[in-house]
């Protein structure tokens, strides 16, 4: 069947996204998607820029768009390097920074793309379990040997943080490599690695546009770091594709960024909707801890994952669920609206008192 393969790409296993179901209408909480609009100045700026100059490349170093987001973040545009969504990022980061002859360190429990990345780039991997209560075990990252370091803060899909005293331990444990800290999530209530930027060499930063601004359909990412780890990351992509950010994406991203009351509305409410939705499903038995990502991931004590899971699914109801080891019986539960989040509730309140009754 896989006649004319290349060997490495016979032998992958790639990256499953969550399902986007075309078939019918779910209340879909099952891949982080933002359940708000973007913002209404992004859709001008769509209008702009596709009748203004579809027909032309867009620019390459993404100037505009890298201005914006410097600004926001307090860095220079020198410390900005932006990417088709983090996705592409963090991979044009994995192929700048890491060689084959130290293992990469990231947790057992975390995004799932980091392995595929490993094992596609020829690149080795020591996994660190995280602790029970799925903690970051923060003095293994310091002290064990690694060739590169990857950290989702908030992790997913536990929605965990670490602290940024933590994160300055393990750069300083591993002042020869660059640490990752991808932040998609940060924004949701968790403190960015941003401010130790300055601080730190080795510290590559990456966020999203795709959550908190509500743009996963836009795919825009990127990089936060010192200005020679983003000329290693403008090496890696020219080397492969030089436009990889289109002009639509720049014009849009842009609008996204600068419109910064809409932005602070939304993520606003979303961490208040969590918030509430995590009581709500402790009163009917789940167990979850605090989140500050917009997801949570919660299980039923004696309820098995794929059973919740499937009841959910009949009920038109969408969220996320892996077979693997440790958290087969967790649901990973993206905030939606606040609708959303009662239909959530409702249905599951439901499903735990039939499911328990028999
Ligand atoms: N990092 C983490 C931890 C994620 O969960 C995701 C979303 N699947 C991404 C990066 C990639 O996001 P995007 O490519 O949409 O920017």
């Amino acid at each position: 069947m896989k006649e004319f393969w290349s060997k490495r790409v016979r032998d992958m296993v790639p990256y499953v996204p969550g399902e986007q179901p075309k078939d019918r209408k779910f209340i879909k909480l099952n891949t982080n998607e933002n359940p708000y609009p973007p913002s209404p100045k992004v859709l001008e700026a769509i209008k702009t820029t596709a009748d203004d100059a579809l027909r032309l490349y867009p620019d390459p170093e993404c100037v505009i768009l890298r201005q914006a987001i410097a600004a926001h973040a307090c860095l220079n545009v020198d410390q900005v390097f932006c990417g088709n969504g983090s996705d592409e990022v963090l991979a044009f980061a994995f192929q700048a920074f890491f060689d084959k002859e130290y293992p990469i360190t990231f947790p057992d429990i975390t995004y799932s793309f980091y392995e595929v990345y490993v094992k596609y780039f020829d690149l080795t991997a020591n996994l660190i379990p995280l602790n029970d209560d799925f903690s970051l075990p923060v003095e293994r990252f310091v002290h064990e040997p690694a060739g590169g370091v990857v950290i989702a803060n908030p992790n997913a899909p536990t929605g965990q943080a670490v602290t940024l005293d933590d994160l300055c331990r393990i750069l300083e444990g591993n002042p020869e490599h660059v640490v990752i800290v991808d932040e998609a999530y940060v924004d949701f209530g968790c403190d960015s690695a941003v401010e130790l930027i300055g601080e730190y060499s080795n510290l590559l930063v990456i966020q999203t546009a795709s959550k908190s601004r509500s743009l996963a359909g836009l795919r825009v990412g990127w990089a936060l770091g010192n200005t020679n780890l983003i000329a290693a990351m403008r090496c890696v992509r020219d080397s492969i594709n030089s436009y990889t950010v289109d002009r639509v994406a720049q014009g849009a991203a842009v609008a996204a960024i600068r419109d910064a009351a809409y932005f602070e509305q939304t993520r606003r409410a979303i961490m208040s909707t969590r918030e509430q939705t995590l009581e709500r499903l402790k009163a009917f038995g789940l167990e979850g801890a605090p989140s500050q990502a917009n997801f949570l991931f919660a299980r039923h004590p004696s309820l098995p994952g794929k059973t919740v899971f499937q009841a959910l699914r009949e009920r038109g109801i969408l969220v996320r669920r892996w077979d693997i080891p440790r958290i087969e019986d967790h649901l990973r539960i993206s905030i939606g609206t606040e609708e959303e989040m009662d239909a959530l509730c409702a249905a599951l309140e439901e499903i735990v008192k039939d499911l328990t009754a028999k």
